[in-house]
């Protein structure tokens, strides 16, 4: 087992910010926030930077044999500590950034609050957030009052999980959509680095006119001028580019996995533990609307009915569900 070399420096930087911000929260923010994904392409979320924090891997320790599958529940589970066989392995983060965040790790009050399963994802037809209150289980609508009980937006949800599947030809013609999307993406970089080339070549051209008296001083800084300005600009925008592919290709590899995932997802719903519900919808959901007896969801991905190019645009497609409020 060696270390992954795109995955390695993700890791430590886990460990850094987590170090020196001392929040989990924080340190999956700031990490989507520069762009950064799971090796499955996912944002990161709590569960994700937990667990790899606890992962000893990353100093040098590999566990194995330390979980193992519950019989009934089919969840993730730790096998007693006496069974743990550790593996010494090519270590990433130094003892000391490990003892660090160990040490960090201790100042969390145990129990980190459970957060809802749509937590900043509902939302009220009028356009308020919902949020639970502490006193009812029910997503409320701070403005119209609009509510509903969180066991109900779960079942609709669920109920909607095996609607959302596309079948195979769908998803391959939307992964077709999605990588003209990136071939689109990289024609940009090429032209913008041609473009840049060519900014070079006025450049020098001029510069040898200049040097070969053939303009003058103020002709060449007049002439020069808009060539420095593109070359800055264009200069600009390369890396942003270039990042906007990377995201590309990585959005393609999340949602095929979401996709191919969810059929299976929808049956074992009841029995997946609260982070993985929670990572589900954070990976394929742009957001809920609760209206009055209808709930939309509206998904991250394009189907293919959408045309090439805009498949990267996250207007999702809306699965609406009329929902009979209980009593
Ligand atoms: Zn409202």
């Amino acid at each position: 087992m060696i270390p992954d070399p795109d995955e390695a420096p993700v890791r430590v930087l886990v460990h850094e910010l987590f170090a020196e911000h001392g929040k989990i929260k924080r340190v999956a923010r700031i990490l989507n926030e520069r762009g950064y994904r799971t090796r499955r392409g996912a944002a990161f979320t709590d569960t994700t930077i937990a667990r790899l924090l606890e992962d000893p891997t990353a100093k040098g320790v590999h566990r194995v044999n330390y979980t193992r599958t519950d019989d009934r529940k089919g969840a993730w589970v730790h096998k007693p500590e006496s069974e743990w066989v550790y593996q010494s392995v090519p270590a990433i983060i130094s003892d000391e950034l490990w003892d660090r965040c160990a040490s960090r790790q201790k100042q969390i009050a145990p129990g980190r609050g459970a957060v809802h399963l749509f937590a900043g994802f509902a939302y009220c037809a009028c356009g308020q957030k919902m949020y639970v209150w502490a006193n009812s289980p029910k997503y409320i609508c701070s403005a119209c009052r609009n509510k509903i009980p969180v066991d109900d937006l779960e079942e609709v949800f669920r109920a909607q999980l095996s609607q959302f599947l596309l079948s195979p030809s769908e998803i391959a013609a939307h992964a077709q959509a999605a990588s003209e999307a990136v071939r689109e993406k990289e024609a940009l970089v090429q032209s913008v680095e041609a473009d840049l080339k060519k900014a070079s070549g006025e450049s020098d051209k001029l510069y040898a006119l200049y040097m070969a008296d053939g303009i003058t001083k103020e002709e060449f800084a007049r002439a020069h001028r808009p060539v420095v300005e593109r070359r800055s600009q264009l200069e600009d925008e390369l890396p942003r580019l270039e990042a906007e592919l990377d995201f590309l290709k990585i959005g393609i590899v999340s949602r095929e996995a979401a996709l191919s995932d969810a059929r299976d997802l929808a049956s074992r719903w009841g029995s997946l533990p609260f982070p993985e519900k929670r990572q589900i919808i954070e990976t394929i959901t742009d957001r809920v609307v609760i209206g009055k007896g209808e709930v939309d969801i509206t998904l991250l991905y394009t189907p293919s009915a959408i045309p090439a190019g805009k498949a990267t645009h996250a207007q999702g497609f809306i699965a609406a569900t009329s929902w009979k409020r209980a009593g």
